[in-house]
């Protein structure tokens, strides 16, 4: 069985405590690896690395830096069929996926950050007659990284990439729940000459590892994708200490569907929309409301859809949904489904697990949920105000605009939007009132890299991607030159 080391110092170590958990394929049950069940003494080790090799890499010309990412994402892209493999045994997503979705843009991700390091200036502000204002745009220091287990390289590198181009070390932690693609990170930036310390990578438990970083007083900045509820705790940890702060948390987010919207189309996106990933995106749409004039025929259409989805073996090329990601996870979706049943919901497909009948025989005791369909449920009960984060939907019907807005803006949440209309002026009219970070118009997950990402409300606090990235990493320093 393999065993998964901190990366530490340039090096692959064992835990101080020399204690490991166990990592489990959910596509199986079956458990296949061992990942470091660190603590505050690992966190310890890795800040003082990352500590000693600031003022090197902080310092290093801009085109070194740019040519080291470039070389990880090379790593990544020579491994390819490695890291695809790791992704979809770790978490569970179809194997397809992960090779066209989060490995390729984990290296995306790479190449962005690396290029973005050459473009990426500050701003002068001239007092005529006066002087000269210059702003420089420093490395924070040691920053920390945490990532959950959805798209675990994918967010994971989405943060450590922006912080190593701005001359950040890093302190990173992947969900222990799918450690293995940050662990053959470790490999390709060993490989591709990473300078030691620039970027440690301590495996293990939120409760231990998370938060011994999130305490640390020498990490300056804490950039954290997870759930609200976490983001609530390093909050009141990190806030107190001053320290930069940028929360990408939950969601619950809402597809609009208007009358006017080309039908065909939009029930097959929004399927994708709803059931990606088994539904575990932060942007996947779960509450679906339909203009009430198109409702069944809407309603029938996608139904009759996500029937035809396949679930089973990540590995079966014909997969659409494959494994949840936990157990745990497994039984808090079946709990949300059994909520909606008690709060008068009418399931219209899925609405348990999938039987082991049903499963091969590599799977028989993996955790798998049918994509689930509900509807009948009012807008404000727990069903659908409370994240799921799995293969759940509900539909609701609607009057007019007015009502349709009411009901997606009353969520605690407030991170992406659909909305689906032939009418610009409507699209633009919703977009502007809708509550949410990101809006999407007749689509869904288009992603530009150098575009505002992030949420408000209880979806999180700052933004990632782009120049708001390198905004973050980066301290502003103002400095002023008489004339
Ligand atoms: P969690 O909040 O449980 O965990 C996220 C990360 O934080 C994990 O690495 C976790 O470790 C760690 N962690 C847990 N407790 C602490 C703590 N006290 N201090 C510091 N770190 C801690 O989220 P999940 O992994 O369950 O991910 C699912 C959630 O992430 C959903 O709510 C989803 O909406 C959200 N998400 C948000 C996105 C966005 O961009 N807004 C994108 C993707 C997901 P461990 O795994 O060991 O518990």
């Amino acid at each position: 069985m393999e065993t998964i080391n901190n990366y530490i110092n340039g090096s692959l170590t064992e835990p101080v405590s020399k204690q490991y958990l166990q990592n489990i394929e959910p596509a199986t049950g079956q458990v296949y690896s061992l990942c470091p069940d660190s603590d505050e003494h690992d966190v310890q080790l890795a800040y003082e690395a990352a500590k000693s090799a600031f003022d090197g890499w902080s310092k290093t010309p801009l085109e070194e830096r740019m040519l080291m990412l470039m070389h990880i994402a090379d790593g990544i892209e020579k491994r390819m069929d490695e890291f695809v493999a790791a992704e979809s045994k770790d978490n569970g997503k179809p194997l397809k996926l992960a090779r066209a979705v989060d490995i390729p843009r984990a290296v995306s991700n790479f190449r962005f950050y690396a290029s973005a390091i050459q473009h990426f200036a500050s701003e002068s502000h001239q007092m005529p007659g006066v002087g000269i204002n210059y702003t420089l745009r420093q490395a924070i220091g040691v920053v920390g990284c945490i990532s959950p287990w959805n798209l675990p390289l994918y967010l994971f590198s989405w943060k450590i990439a922006p912080a190593l181009a701005t001359g950040n070390c890093v302190v990173a932690k992947p969900s222990e729940i799918t450690p293995y693609t940050a662990y053959l990170l470790s490999k390709v930036c060993i490989e591709a000459g990473l300078p030691k310390g620039v970027l440690n990578i301590v495996h293990g438990l939120g409760g231990k590892v998370g938060q011994a970083i999130v305490e640390h007083e020498g990490i300056k900045a804490i950039s954290f994708t997870g759930g609200t509820e976490t983001g609530k705790r390093i909050a009141a940890t990190a806030a107190p200490m001053f320290k930069k702060l940028s929360l990408e948390l939950g969601g619950k987010n809402p597809t609009l569907v208007f009358a006017d919207c080309d039908l065909d189309e939009t029930v097959k996106q929004v399927v994708t929309a709803s059931f990606s990933n088994q539904g575990e995106i932060c942007l996947c749409g779960s509450r679906i409301f339909v203009q009430k004039s198109i409702y069944e025929k809407f309603r029938d259409a996608f139904v009759a859809r996500v029937k035809t989805l396949k679930v089973g073996d990540p590995n079966n090329a014909d997969t659409n949904l494959g494994a949840i990601v936990s157990e745990q996870h497994k039984n808090k979706v079946l709990s949300y489904i059994q909520l909606a049943k008690e709060e008068g919901g009418k399931i219209l497909c899925g609405g348990s697990d999938l039987g082991q009948t049903e499963l091969n025989d590599r799977c028989k005791n993996g955790y798998f949920v049918l994509p689930t369909v509900i509807e009948g449920l009012h807008f404000q009960c727990r069903t659908q105000q409370e994240e799921i984060f799995g293969p759940v939907v509900t539909l609701t019907p609607f009057e007019n605009e007015e009502d349709a807005l009411t009901m997606a803006n009353s969520v605690r949440y407030g991170l992406s939007a659909a909305i689906w209309t032939n009418d610009l002026k409507r699209a633009h009219r919703v977009a502007e009132k809708i509550e949410a970070g990101i809006v999407w118009i007749n689509s869904w997950l288009v992603r530009d890299l150098r575009t505002p990402f992030g949420g408000v409300k209880a979806s999180g606090v700052g933004r990632e991607g782009g120049w708001e990235a390198m905004r973050f990493f980066t301290e502003p320093k103002n400095v002023f030159i008489k004339s």
